[in-house]
């Protein structure tokens, strides 16, 4: 088993990318058996997609490595890197980019969301943006990869790739890389609006709980949350109707690593003024040491820049015969 995952070093990281996504990382990790191996990388690169400014992508770059090692990634145990450090990425991208054809790209809904109307103004990073994400995922011959229901279109992309090129050319060259949806990763939802996703895009910074906040913000943020007048019912089902509270109970669950069936069995029938102190409490003992350790980690810039330097060796070595084999089979290895 070989799992490979990235993210975007993007700043402002919040308790939805934690629980959704972090944490995740760091299961995988833990569940990883001698021979196996997990690959995360900060994707740098497709940052390059939307326009940056130099100074803010290398400081989000070292944040969210200060940030991932100070939620629970080992780098002792999981392969930490950022993705232009191993340049075998862009090289694979460019050869896959022979392969995938225009008509697969332009059908991507990431695209087309995210293009709408003014899709000749786009980067053609954007355009391409999933040929890379296959190249991520092809060069290390990955197995499994964690995927959201929003990138599971351009992983089925990474497999047509892949399979179209070990037609193409003859060769046994890619493994097919096996979604992994985890049946743990909750979905937040913002504090202010149980419809729509806690995310760090939301002007209102009282939609989320960012990783950096402190125990007084965190605590004034949950009691702030949106709620409803009604006492929490005694099964989770019955909070189908009513999104800001569901979610909550969903945020105390993945905090507590319970069920919401035993939040509900500890909760139901009491009201909000009971729920909130304590989902606050629990708030702040779980996430206060970790934005601690973040706070340590981004004073610590070299030590953060080693652990990379020390991820992209690794990375490399496993990418090189797979990219030396892929320039083989299309004839540029002279
Ligand atoms: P944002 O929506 O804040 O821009 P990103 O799109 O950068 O977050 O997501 C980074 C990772 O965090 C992805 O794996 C994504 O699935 C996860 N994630 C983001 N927001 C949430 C959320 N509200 N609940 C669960 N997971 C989330």
């Amino acid at each position: 088993m070989r799992v490979v995952s990235g993210i975007q070093p993007t700043g402002n990281l919040h308790l939805g990318n934690y629980l959704g996504a972090i944490r995740q990382w760091v299961a995988m990790q833990d569940a990883m058996k001698p021979g196996e191996e997990c690959l995360f990388f900060l994707a740098d690169l497709h940052a390059l997609s939307q326009p940056v400014v130099a100074a803010e992508l290398n400081a989000n770059t070292v944040e969210m490595a200060a940030t991932l090692l100070a939620c629970g990634i080992d780098p002792d145990r999981a392969i930490l890197f950022n993705q232009a450090r191993v340049p075998a990425h862009s090289e694979l991208a460019w050869i896959l980019g022979g392969t995938a054809r225009m008509g697969w790209l332009n059908r991507m809904t990431q695209w087309k969301d995210k293009a709408g109307k003014s899709g000749e103004t786009q980067s053609v990073a954007l355009f391409t943006y999933p040929v890379l994400q296959a190249a991520d995922v092809l060069l290390y011959q990955a197995t499994h990869v964690p995927v959201g229901d929003d990138q599971k279109q351009h992983l089925e992309l990474a497999r047509d790739i892949a399979t179209k090129f070990n037609n193409d050319f003859g060769v046994e060259l890619f493994t097919l890389p096996e979604p992994f949806v985890s049946k743990a990763a909750p979905r937040i939802m913002s504090l202010r609006d149980g419809a729509a996703k806690m995310s760090k895009s939301d002007p209102s910074d009282m939609s989320r709980i960012n990783l950096i906040d402190s125990d007084d913000l965190i605590v004034q943020k949950l009691k702030k949350a949106k709620t409803d007048p009604e006492p929490l019912p005694l099964a989770f089902a019955d909070l189908a109707a009513r999104p800001e509270a569901k979610n909550l109970v969903t945020i105390y669950a993945a905090l507590a690593e319970t069920s919401t069936d035993a939040v509900m069995a500890e909760f139901g029938g009491k009201g909000f003024g009971a729920f909130k102190p304590a989902l606050a409490d629990l708030a702040v003992a779980v996430l206060g040491p970790i934005r601690d350790r973040i706070t340590r980690m981004q004073g610590e810039r070299e030590a953060v820049g080693q652990v990379l330097a020390k991820g992209a060796a690794r990375a490399n070595a496993i990418a090189g015969p797979t990219l030396l084999a892929t320039q083989r089979a299309v004839g540029l290895h002279v």
